[in-house]
């Protein structure tokens, strides 16, 4: 596996299922860039590579739509969504599932995480910090669009819209689309 230029390893988690087979060998890491998943035969031997980029993952009310859920009673899921659908990653501990949902979380937003509880807190709470930096850049890299509101008329009907920074939005009025200005 070739990491870009500019990429690093944020956290790594072995022993993960994917998909519908039940083998947990596989491992996912996480980067400043995407969710790596690298895919492992009964041998412990890489059989692929599949890339998850953090710029394709959903956010909605200003936290990143990755969350803790659970295959069975005994099974909990790292749930990502993304823009193309859902994927769940099958983890051993829910301890180590509300980490990467808090990180992820963080990187994308710069909020710390709301998963996690206890000492994880102000662990969070310096992670946010140190990744305040990586965070601005990651969006800046992927073009992912800053939170802060901007409202303008509807050039078609004259209608307000309402959104974020250089979000595309559907007037609720005429229905035509418009890219609300970015700055
Ligand atoms: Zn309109």
């Amino acid at each position: 596996m070739q990491l870009n230029p500019d990429e690093s390893v944020v956290k790594k988690t072995g022993e993960i299922g994917y998909g519908t087979g039940l083998s947990k060998k596989n491992e996912l890491i996480l980067t400043n860039q995407r969710i790596i998943l690298i895919r492992k035969n009964v041998f412990g031997k890489t059989k692929d590579v599949v890339s998850f980029p953090l710029s394709e993952i959903v956010i909605s009310n200003q936290q990143a739509q990755v969350m803790p859920g659970k295959k069975d009673i005994v099974t909990p899921t790292l749930d990502v969504y993304f823009r193309s659908g859902m994927e769940s990653f099958i983890f051993t501990w829910e301890d180590e599932v509300k980490e990467w949902a808090d990180c992820i979380n963080t990187m994308l937003t710069g909020q710390p995480g709301r998963f996690k509880t206890g000492d994880w807190m102000e662990e969070i709470e310096e992670f946010a910090e140190s990744f305040a930096g990586a965070a601005e850049k990651v969006r800046k890299a992927f073009g992912i669009r800053s939170t802060e509101q901007v409202s303008c008329s509807c050039p078609s009907c004259g209608a307000s819209l309402t959104g974020t920074k250089g979000e595309t939005v559907r007037c609720g009025y005429c229905g035509s689309y418009h890219t609300l200005p970015s700055a």
